[in-house]
């Protein structure tokens, strides 16, 4: 009997190629038709180690671009932060990659047999009937696994099938995601008045981009007029923000209202488990979301492979798994609340508090998060 996956995101297409590249019997269930893009991702070296793990660093790191060290600044220009390329690179084990987030989810899926993923299956839920795992699709049709991966996203419902009641708000936040083809050295951000601006050179002459501000949820006025209120609102700020936004095709903008949802209470039931942000959403401010991920699918493809119980290996993951997450969750939420806060003169201040933290403080702190280090040392 197979394991099944459902969702074919970053967490489960990784997971689906660690189970399959060691010989287990794999089908992912995806409710998409087909994949459909998405802008740029950062991918810190926690996610490199781990994937290194999974047996695809090396073509990640080839088919990426390394992040040369960014500033962080206000909209005026003043220098919060500069973080020197080799500096990070030292305190990480290795520099940050930049990938386009298509390029890395058609490198998964290249890295699947064919009919792994089984597209248009909407899953409405999990149940134990007679001993045997099931998963039920939306059309009715029920799919015998010997465990199943809850890897279905943010809105999972495998994760409220564990965790019936489980809330979901909105954080407040919207953000926005782009690509353009304009050609810059580095990466930076701009934090400014409850919103932020930040840019990641890609490969082959294109910038990854994205924005985020307060704004209420449902404002969605249409990608051509989204991109005209985004270069009135953050086109005047300080650095490239205005070429980006206005090299960017409306068809390529993304969109979405940012919902906040606590960490499951709940990560595993019997063979039944979750991981990527089904388990532990988190706000994107540290670029870890994918990231934990990707640790979560090289951990649990290594319980789960030559497992004589795999109900014994989803419990393993979930004490591993939790005590790295939840830090890491938790430090992305104050991020985004100190960039975020109200009054702006109280996050000024912050700003200013941070800019004096010494170097070296802050890279071990960083390190903590986003080292290949800092995944080895929770995988055991
Ligand atoms: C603005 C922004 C910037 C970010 N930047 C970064 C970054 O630089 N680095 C980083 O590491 N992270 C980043 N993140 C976070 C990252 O995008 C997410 O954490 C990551 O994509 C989650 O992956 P996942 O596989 O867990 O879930 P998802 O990517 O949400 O995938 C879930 C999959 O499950 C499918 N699905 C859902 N429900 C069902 C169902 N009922 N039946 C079948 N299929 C279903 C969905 O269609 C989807 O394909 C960012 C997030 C945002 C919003």
């Amino acid at each position: 009997m197979a394991i099944i996956i459902v969702g074919a995101g970053i967490a489960g297409l990784s997971l689906a190629v660690g189970l399959q590249r060691a010989g287990v019997p794999v089908t992912v269930v995806e409710e998409r038709e087909h994949l459909d893009g998405g802008a740029g991702i950062t991918l810190w070296p926690n996610a490199l180690a781990a994937l290194d793990d999974l047996g695809l660093g090396a073509q990640v790191r080839r088919t990426g671009r390394q992040v040369s060290a960014g500033t962080v600044a206000t909209p005026r220009g003043r220098r919060i932060r500069e973080l020197d390329e080799a500096d990070l690179a030292a305190a990480l084990g290795e520099p940050v990659i930049a990938i386009h987030r298509q390029t890395l989810m058609d490198l998964l899926v290249a890295h699947l047999r064919p009919g792994t993923i089984r597209w248009s299956a909407p899953v409405a839920g999990v149940h134990v009937a007679g001993g045997r795992t099931l998963v039920e699709l939306a059309d009715g049709t029920e799919l015998a696994a010997s465990a199943v991966v809850g890897a279905d996203g943010i809105r999972s419902a495998i994760a409220r099938t564990l965790n019936p009641g489980l809330a979901m708000a909105h954080s407040g936040f919207t953000a926005w995601r782009g690509v353009a083809a304009v050609e810059l050295d580095g990466g930076g951000q701009v934090w400014g008045n409850g919103a932020e601006f930040g840019w990641v050179p890609l490969a082959q002459g294109q910038t990854y981009w994205f924005a985020a501000r307060r704004a209420p949820e449902g404002q969605d006025l249409g990608p051509a007029a989204e991109l005209a209120r985004l270069h009135h609102d953050f086109g005047h700020w300080d650095g490239p923000a205005a070429d980006l936004i206005a090299a960017t095709a409306p068809d390529g903008l993304a969109r979405h209202d940012l919902p906040d949802r606590p960490l499951a209470k709940r990560w595993h039931a019997g063979s039944v488990v979750l991981i990527g942000d089904a388990a532990h959403p988190m706000r994107p401010n540290l670029g870890q979301g994918g990231c934990q991920g990707v640790e979560d699918a090289a951990v649990l493809s290594r319980l789960l492979v030559g497992a004589a119980d795999p109900t014994a290996a989803c419990a393993e993951f979930t004490r591993l798994r939790r005590r790295r997450v939840v830090g890491v969750a938790r430090q992305s939420w104050f991020l985004g609340t100190m960039i975020g806060l109200r009054p702006h003169a109280a996050a000024s201040a912050l700003f200013r508090a941070s800019s004096w933290l010494p170097q070296r403080l802050l890279l071990g702190q960083i390190a903590t998060v986003a080292s290949a280090d800092a995944y080895q040392k929770a995988r055991r």
